[in-house]
């Protein structure tokens, strides 16, 4: 089966064809509506250099698998596989 999340389009920060996040910019708490099409690696380097995840994981996991459900499985994922 096919993820829905999964879809092929240009990346918008180095210009690939691969598969597509949405990122939101700026993040929804801030009220963010634009969505940026990032592949899977500009958009956890993205995170990563803002220190997003650090953060994220300090307020606790709750609210941002809450608030970010894909992207937050997605970084445990990768967090675990990485380490
Ligand atoms: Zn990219
Ligand atoms: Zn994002």
């Amino acid at each position: 089966m096919r993820s829905k999340n999964k879809k092929r389009g240009v990346c918008a920060n180095c210009g690939k064809t691969c598969y597509i996040e949405s990122h939101r910019e700026p993040p929804r708490s801030v009220g963010g509506e634009q969505t940026i099409p990032l592949c899977v690696k500009c958009h956890m380097q993205h995170h990563k250099d803002k220190n997003h995840f650090a953060q994220w994981g300090r307020l606790g996991g709750k609210i941002t698998a809450q608030r970010y459900p894909d992207l937050w499985k997605r970084n445990l994922k990768q967090y675990r596989s990485a380490k």
